[in-house]
């Protein structure tokens, strides 16, 4: 099999739905120049781009036909030329604590998991930003999956809207809900994936999720989660603006490399720099720090205190993360005291450290834990396979 890079594996935007392009996930731009290339007049471009956008990011309609401040002939062009389409759902599950796991399939068959978190004043999607991932974080499930190829704006943005569907979610005609009462409130990029790798595709559509004629997200309930990618980190400020959290995980460059093997290429001390130079950083606006929690790998009073030590400065918070297990996983989850230990020693130092509770774990949806079905189909076959020569 031939190695895939990132260079070369972006899919066309057209679907196999005949030679229909897909509406969503274009760009403004985009859209304004695929609108006119089907013979939309091109100082009625621009207006034609804010009704579709409104029909299909915040109604959730995927007909042309019912858009009814458009003329029936421009409809019927419409319907000719393009598609409003989204991922298939292959399988759905809901975990007892209301957790809802979505594995979908893709262009060419690629699946991708999709997790939607209620809690009481939020709803949270976690989003995936590639098919597998090209690090190998030895903590993470995703990571002993190889990359596929990174997803489409088009597949990123269609995650929102097979979610919202899901939820029966789209508004009553004139009604215009609230971020707080949304039940899909905020998104993060933590699902499959490393996203500053593919970063043109997850920055267009993010701007779709934050654009008032889009999903129309505040940038504040959008949270990118990078194991630290650092040259990509200025321009994540600068191009998508939203919060940040850094999967660290490990106090000595030692450990670090072990765990978040990209830290051989930037190290802690390149890492911190590029945080303390992120563009908004208040209080308010606090970068998130993941630290998954590895039994005597990661775990000590020490690992706590110099912590503490190296993020000084830097408005943050400590995400605890109970490490989640699965199968074949090389480490185990610290005791829940010992977390307790290490958050207090986090929080007297002046962080808040709230230990994040695992959610969905009964349908593997929990943190680290998605990998395709298709993948785990595959592993097992091989297992089965060496069980029978074995
Ligand atoms: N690739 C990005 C985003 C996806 S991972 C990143 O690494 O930041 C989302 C978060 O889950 C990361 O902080 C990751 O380190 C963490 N994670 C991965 N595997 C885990 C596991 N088995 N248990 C707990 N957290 C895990
Ligand atoms: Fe990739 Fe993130 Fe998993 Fe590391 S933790 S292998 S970067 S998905």
């Amino acid at each position: 099999m031939t190695a895939i890079t990132p260079d070369n594996i972006t899919v066309p935007r057209k679907l196999l739905d005949g030679d229909k392009t897909n509406l969503v996930g274009l760009t403004r731009d985009q859209m304004r120049e695929a609108l006119i290339a089907a013979g939309t007049p091109e100082r009625q471009a621009g207006m034609r781009v804010g009704q579709l956008w409104q029909w299909i990011y915040q109604k959730g309609v995927t007909d042309f036909s019912v858009m009814t401040n458009l003329a029936k002939d421009y409809r019927a062009l419409l319907t000719e030329k393009f598609t409003i389409a989204r991922p298939e759902i292959v399988t759905r599950q809901v975990s007892s604590d209301g957790t809802r796991k979505y594995l979908l399939r893709i262009q060419g068959g690629h699946e991708v998991e999709t997790v939607y978190i209620p809690e009481e004043d939020r709803g949270t999607l976690c989003i995936s930003s590639q098919v597998g991932c090209t690090l190998t974080c030895s903590f993470c499930h995703t990571g002993t999956q190889k990359l596929v190829r990174n997803l489409t704006p088009a597949e990123i943005v269609g995650q929102i809207l097979v979610a919202r569907d899901d939820l029966g979610e789209w508004p009553k005609p004139g009604r215009h809900p609230k971020d707080e009462t949304r039940l899909l409130s905020n998104i993060v990029l933590m699902g499959m994936g490393e996203p500053l790798y593919n970063f043109e595709n997850v920055r267009d559509a993010m701007k779709i999720a934050m654009d008032a004629e889009g999903i129309s997200l505040s940038r504040r309930r959008i949270t990118l989660s990078t194991s630290g990618v650092v040259p990509e980190i200025p321009r994540a400020g600068a191009e998508i603006g939203c919060m940040l959290a850094i999967s660290f995980h490990a106090t000595t460059d030692e450990v670090r490399d072990k765990l978040v093997p990209i830290n051989n290429r930037w190290n802690i001390e390149a890492l911190l720099n590029a945080l303390r130079a992120y563009p908004k950083l208040s209080n308010s606006e606090r970068i998130t720090f993941e630290y998954v929690m590895l039994k005597g790998v990661n775990d000590s009073d020490d690992d706590a205190r110099r912590l503490v030590q190296l993020i000084k400065g830097i408005p943050a918070k400590i995400n605890l993360i109970p490490f989640n297990e699965w199968p074949g996983a090389p480490y185990e989850r610290s005791s829940n005291n010992r977390i307790r230990a290490f958050a207090d020693i986090i929080y007297k130092a002046g962080y808040a450290s709230p230990i994040r509770t695992p959610r969905g774990e009964d349908i593997m949806a929990a943190c680290g834990q998605l990998k395709s079905a298709t993948e785990r189909a595959r592993k097992s076959r091989a297992q089965i396979e060496a069980e029978i020569r074995g």
